[in-house]
């Protein structure tokens, strides 16, 4: 059975699992949905070993196929995405009389997969990158230091896929080169030497992937790119290729408006399903290497802002420049806030902001911190925040806290006491907090790496106050 583009909208929409909305999730919140597949007996589940911290790691099986195929997700703990796809997958698995139990049986009468979602589940706890013992797990493949790499590395050797999935986020600042557009799904083959070379093993998975992105240009035409391919000696799949699994790495990129990235999900969802198809059919031996050798390679030239033609004054002299901002994230305990900050500064035509703005020549105007009077959280409307924004204030100070209430979403910065010091011009690493205009008149705010249009209608940018 041949699914098509609508089939698989319809296969997602069925079975999108709806208690997984935000990329911060824990291993605590994927457990319940682990045991769910236990009831519908499609899916064998089984505990693997523990991570450091003894959080649970499983592996789910489906179907009883010859062909062997090893999934896993999340090394990275803050690399959510697949992790999210491969429970919509169970979901799908565990469906019937939907239309798609003919594609299923064919799954699971030529393949075996094997799936091991969240196997850094303590760095996941944390929404960082490493493990427990702040080792990369992705360059422990050689070592096999660490617990949870270990435990893959086990499994590789136990289980001889014949295909494995290695399943990761990118940041947010790839594009397509030559373009605006951020790289939605990033495909790789990973070499297996230094001379890259392609042996069966290698050139099987590049196949897979001309069919995966194949499908993939239905949905998000000119957003997928390749990973960097140069050879990591450390890394989980250029070993597995090594070992003889054809071995595909998938990367969740960005989709503008997509924060949490659900769409991004979706087109794992639709990647690996693809993938499965193809595999259980062989139909990806037709594939020509060219066609993957024809995908474009990540470039990383985005910001979150760019703001064009800006002027800056020093000592009386003038220059035009481009100025960068980035949104960092700063993870405090199971929350976060975000930080702006300046990236760089100069002749930047060759970059692209997801906010980017010409701002012909207007000249950069310093932040001030309002003093005359200290406020309550509870009488600051939008209103008022947007008079003290026209007037150059870009922070205030309040006496107070509010339950529930993040002060860091405000469009403006909120202080306890009168330590805001706004730069006299962008300053590299410094915190994103000016304004732009003329002599007579401010124009945009820059709150926290924000852009606020002060001529704009009110509630365009914010809603309540709130960025
Ligand atoms: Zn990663």
């Amino acid at each position: 059975m041949n699914l098509v583009k609508d089939d698989f909208i319809k296969a997602f929409s069925l079975y999108e699992e709806k208690a997984l909305q935000h990329r911060r999730f824990k291993h605590r919140d994927i457990l319940p949905l682990l045991e769910n597949n236990k009831i519908h007996k499609q899916l064998t589940v089984e505990e693997i070993g523990r991570s450091v911290e003894y959080r649970s790691i499983f592996r789910l099986r489906y179907g009883q196929g010859p062909i062997k195929v090893l999934l896993w997700s999340q090394m990275h703990g803050d690399e959510p995405t697949a992790t999210m796809a491969l429970l919509d997958l169970f979901n799908f698995f565990n469906g019937e009389r939907d239309g798609f139990d003919t594609f299923r049986k064919e799954i699971a009468e030529k393949l075996t997969l094997y799936f091991i979602p969240m196997l850094n589940p303590d760095g996941a706890e944390r929404y960082q990158r490493r493990t427990a013992m702040d080792v990369d797990m992705n360059r422990d493949a050689r070592a096999v230091a660490t617990v949870e790499g270990a435990l893959l590395k086990a499994q590789a050797m136990l289980l001889k896929p014949d295909f494995a999935f290695n399943l990761h986020n990118q940041n947010n600042y790839y594009n397509i080169p030559g373009t605006a557009t951020p790289v939605t799904i990033s495909l790789l083959a990973p070499a297996y030497d230094y001379a890259r070379s392609v042996n069966t093993v290698r050139a099987d998975a590049m196949r897979v992937i001309v069919g995966i992105n194949k499908i993939l240009q239905e949905f998000i035409p000119n957003a997928v790119a390749k990973y960097d391919d140069e050879h990591t000696p450390r890394g989980f799949g250029d070993n597995f290729q090594k070992w003889g699994a054809s071995t595909i790495l998938i990367e969740s990129g960005a989709y503008a408006g997509d924060p949490e990235k659900l769409e991004v999900r979706k087109y794992n969802f639709i990647a690996l399903l693809k993938a499965f198809q193809e595999i259980a059919s062989g139909s990806y031996s037709v594939h020509d290497i060219a066609d993957y050798n024809a995908i474009p390679f990540n470039d990383e030239k985005l910001h979150d802002a760019l703001i064009r033609n800006l002027s800056i004054e020093k000592n009386g002299k003038k220059m035009l420049v481009d100025v960068a901002i980035r949104q960092n994230e700063k993870t405090v305990a199971d929350d976060y806030y975000v930080e702006g900050v300046i990236e760089d500064i100069g002749d930047l035509r060759d970059f692209y902001g997801y906010t980017d703005l010409d701002v012909e020549e207007l000249q950069f105007i310093p932040a001030k911190l309002y003093s005359d009077r200290v406020f309550s959280l509870a009488e600051l409307t939008l209103p008022i925040i947007v008079d003290l924004l026209k007037q150059g204030f870009a922070a205030i100070m309040v006496s107070d806290t509010m339950e529930g209430v993040k002060v860091h979403t405000f469009p403006i910065q909120i202080m306890k006491g009168a330590n805001f010091q706004g730069a006299v011009r962008p300053i590299i690493g410094d915190h994103a907090d000016f304004f732009i205009g003329s002599k007579s008149e401010i124009r945009y705010a820059v709150i926290n790496g924000y852009l606020i249009d002060l001529k704009e209608e009110m509630g365009e940018n914010f809603k309540n106050g709130i960025l």
